[in-house]
């Protein structure tokens, strides 16, 4: 290995800003350079309400790597939760109530039943809190956390360690050729970057209101969340949009959304709307975490992660690190 290895993160989502501050935890040495084209609030990590939850779909290449990214991303989180920093980071505790009016089985999650403390069936007097007619519900502890406070104190962190950040579009990895590893966090950027059509954008659209009297996430059927958050910031949600590259405000998404959750928070009419927001989740089956040698390049792809890339990114960018470590290690000069 170099003694002081040139890394490129392509990326400054939650992803890459995750990696190239582990990366730097684990090699004191190395020289990193974030290159993005978008930072901080123009990233689609900036849009996540970033709840610990992830659909059951979600998948890395095997069930056990899948498991070890759900429960290092938890024990990280944890971490955090214990220091006094945990609310200027972003990271906060959030009871959460899963509704169902038709299917017991949404109301379950088999990754990470058993990684969160509290997972259990709601009692007959919490199914009065959803709407009329709901008939299944669980109640679990969970966390989440906010881009918008742990981006930027991430991003500080990595600078004051030596890190750059620089603003700029990369067209080629060819183009990286004076890195001696570089880190492909580009979100849905990978799609062009690397020709992979397994790469799909599912559209979400949100409401940001003002409600601080909102104290527990819940879910229901259509795709409905109400999510609190830090400063009484409540993000009401949501639509899933296969395919869709649309990043325009829609006003029937919005209505939709707003009754939706009213319906299940009626209090929510008096909140006061503060912002619209629109983002194109990478989705991708499985989570692509693994390393490629591109026109003499060392690669190593960390980008797919759906609608579960906040939750998700400490345990893969660990994942992603230590490949990276080897790679930094090995002659290797073919094709992996
Ligand atoms: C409405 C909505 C709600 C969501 N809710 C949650 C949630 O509750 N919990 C959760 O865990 N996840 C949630 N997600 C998903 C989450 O936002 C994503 O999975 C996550 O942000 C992906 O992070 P990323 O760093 O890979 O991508 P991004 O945040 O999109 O960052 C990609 C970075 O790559 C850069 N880039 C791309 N191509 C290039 C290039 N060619 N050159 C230079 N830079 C490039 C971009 O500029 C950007 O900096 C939600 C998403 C949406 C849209």
């Amino acid at each position: 290995m170099p003694d002081q290895p040139n890394v490129a993160v392509v990326g400054a989502g939650v992803v890459g800003i995750t990696v190239a501050k582990l990366l730097q935890d684990q090699l004191k040495d190395v020289k990193i350079t974030i290159l993005a084209d978008k930072f901080t609030d123009d990233t689609t990590s900036h849009i996540a309400a970033g709840i610990y939850r992830p659909g059951t779909s979600f998948k890395g290449p095997t069930k056990e790597i899948t498991k070890k990214w759900l429960k290092d991303s938890w024990e990280f989180f944890q971490d955090i939760l214990k220091t006094p920093d945990a609310e200027r980071i972003g990271v906060m505790p959030i009871g959460t109530y899963i509704f169902s009016s038709e299917n017991y089985h949404v109301t379950r999650n088999h990754l990470i039943e058993d990684i969160v403390p509290l997972y259990r069936a709601v009692t007959d007097e919490e199914l009065k809190l959803a709407p009329k007619g709901t008939k299944f519900g669980s109640y679990f502890s969970t966390l989440k956390l906010e881009c918008g406070n742990y981006l930027p104190w991430t991003e500080k962190i990595i600078v004051e360690r030596g890190g750059q950040l620089l603003n700029k579009k990369v067209k080629s990895f060819k183009s990286l050729s004076n890195y001696d590893l570089v880190f492909n966090c580009s979100g849905l950027g990978a799609r062009y970057l690397c020709n992979d059509h397994d790469l799909v954008p599912i559209r979400g659209q949100v409401i940001k209101v003002k409600a601080p009297w909102v104290k527990h996430a819940m879910y229901g059927d259509y795709d409905t969340y109400i999510i609190p958050g830090l400063n009484g910031v409540v993000t009401l949600g949501g639509v899933r949009g296969y395919d869709s590259y649309n990043l325009n405000y829609c006003k029937y998404d919005a209505a939709a959304i707003m009754e939706r959750c009213c319906e299940f928070l009626p209090s929510l009419k008096n909140a006061e709307v503060l912002a619209h927001k629109v983002g194109l989740r990478p989705h991708r089956l499985p989570v692509r975490v693994e390393p490629e040698l591109i026109e003499g390049v060392k690669v190593v792809h960390c980008y797919g992660h759906g609608g579960y890339g906040v939750m998700t990114a400490p345990g893969t960018a660990m994942n992603a690190v230590d490949l990276g470590i080897d790679f930094l290690r090995s002659n290797v000069r073919n094709k992996l």
